[in-house]
């Protein structure tokens, strides 16, 4: 296959990528039919139901505690609502300190500044996971350790459950980048009190907005449903607890209106039954650009742990220690050649930030050593709608231009 191409000044053609990074693959038609059933129906909101009559909404929720194992799940209104939810469940209020970590998106140390309470930053190794040795010596400074999957990098969640268990610390677990992911036969977000996921559009099931909680324990889940706002129609809920976790709780609960809508859940419902097969469609592309890269002298491959059944929509790699002036060659030089590499450890953030020094609210404490590793993390997304082909394009053009821009590592 040939790949288009543009001449550079000097001599030799430079293949050129064409596709967008950011073009996520269709709402499959079995959900754009039921979305337009719904709306000839009328009936968008999740409680407009007749007698007998279930909603898209309830049949998801249905079908997403059966795909991850849980007794209970609530669809909500997106990933950031789902933590906010979950730790206001547990009971974090003003002035609780929440662990998190260091290397996460910017609605993770968000949804712990809404509820008034302060996150403390635990540090990010190599492997771009939570540093267990931060987490143990941090762990007596919190309740509740919120642990974002990010980019969809589990950490050793045996390690991550023992440590926990030692400080008597609760894991809610941030699955934005994790759902349909295992950690051994578990299911990601299966391993801590309660797992939240979102269903934003470059998550892995796309409703534009959206998310989940799901728990195995009755009390938080009735507590989840009642703030989610159900009114009083908790009954009409496809995987909530049975009526006397809610009865003990009637008029405990601050309404926090969030709600899933049908619209939504009929377009996620193929989708959630499809996460094994995007799964699998995801780690082939994931492969090919990961073997393309291996080799390129000065770039870091990401290992994934034998156990890390991840769901690879985003590929990571490093370069370690490089000038910022290396780094940026490479950014200018993939962009010039249609590859849109994110530079997660830029000086200043842009756009959106992804590093725990650009949340001055949060006042962080300096960690160097994950301050080396987040400067050098590079990511690109890769959509459901590129080919094997373009990834190994996309490879052979981010290695091209990791090592023209390479030649510092010569000099040391
Ligand atoms: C997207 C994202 C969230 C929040 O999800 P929304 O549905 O956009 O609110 C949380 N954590 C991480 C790591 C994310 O990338």
């Amino acid at each position: 296959m040939t790949a288009p191409s543009r001449r550079s000044t000097f001599g030799p053609v430079r293949e050129v990528f064409e596709k967008s990074f950011t073009q996520q693959a269709p709402i499959p038609e079995a959900g754009i039919a039921r979305a337009v059933e719904v709306m000839r129906s009328g009936k968008l909101h999740r409680y407009n139901t007749a007698p007998g009559e279930t909603s898209e909404t309830q049949r998801l929720e249905a079908e997403f505690a059966a795909a991850t194992h849980a007794r209970f799940a609530l669809a909500v209104a997106s990933g950031g609502y789902a933590m906010r939810l979950a730790l206001r469940a547990h009971g974090i209020g003003p002035g609780d300190r929440v662990l998190s970590n260091a290397f996460t998106l910017a609605p993770v140390p968000g949804a712990i500044a809404s509820l008034g309470a302060e996150p403390v930053f635990v540090g990010t190794t190599e492997d771009l996971t939570i540093d267990l040795d931060d987490l143990k010596a941090k762990a007596g400074r919190a309740e509740v350790l919120l642990l974002s999957h990010m980019r969809g990098h589990i950490a050793d969640m045996d390690r991550v459950m023992a440590i926990a268990r030692d400080a008597g610390l609760t894991v809610i677990e941030d699955c934005a980048h994790t759902m349909g992911a295992y950690w051994g036969d578990v299911p990601s977000g299966r391993h801590g009190l309660i797992g939240c996921y979102s269903t934003q559009t470059y998550k892995h099931a796309n409703s534009g907005e959206g998310g989940f909680v799901v728990t195995d324990d009755a009390d938080l889940a009735a507590k989840m449903v009642l703030m989610s706002g159900s009114y009083m129609f908790y009954d009409r809920h496809g995987a909530a607890p049975d009526a006397e976790a809610f009865e003990a709780l009637a008029g405990e609960m601050p309404n926090l209106s969030g709600r899933m809508d049908n619209l939504r859940a009929a377009i996620l419902r193929p989708q959630i039954a499809a996460l094994p097969e995007n799964a699998a469609a995801w780690n082939a592309l994931y492969r090919t650009v990961e073997a393309g890269l291996r080799g390129t002298p000065g770039l870091r491959i990401i290992e994934r742990p034998a156990p890390e059944r991840f769901v690879g929509s985003s590929i990571q790699f490093l370069l370690l220690d490089w000038p910022d002036a290396a780094i940026e060659a490479v950014l200018a030089g993939t962009r010039a050649r249609g590859v849109e590499l994110k530079w997660f450890g830029a000086p200043r953030p842009q756009g959106f930030t992804s590093i725990y020094r650009h949340w001055s609210y949060a006042r962080p404490d300096p960690m160097p050593a994950s301050d080396r590793v987040l400067r050098a993390i590079l990511d690109m997304r890769l959509p459901l709608t590129f080919s094997a082909d373009d990834c190994r394009l996309i490879a052979r053009i981010v290695a091209d231009e990791v090592a023209r821009a390479a030649p510092h590592l010569a000099a040391e």
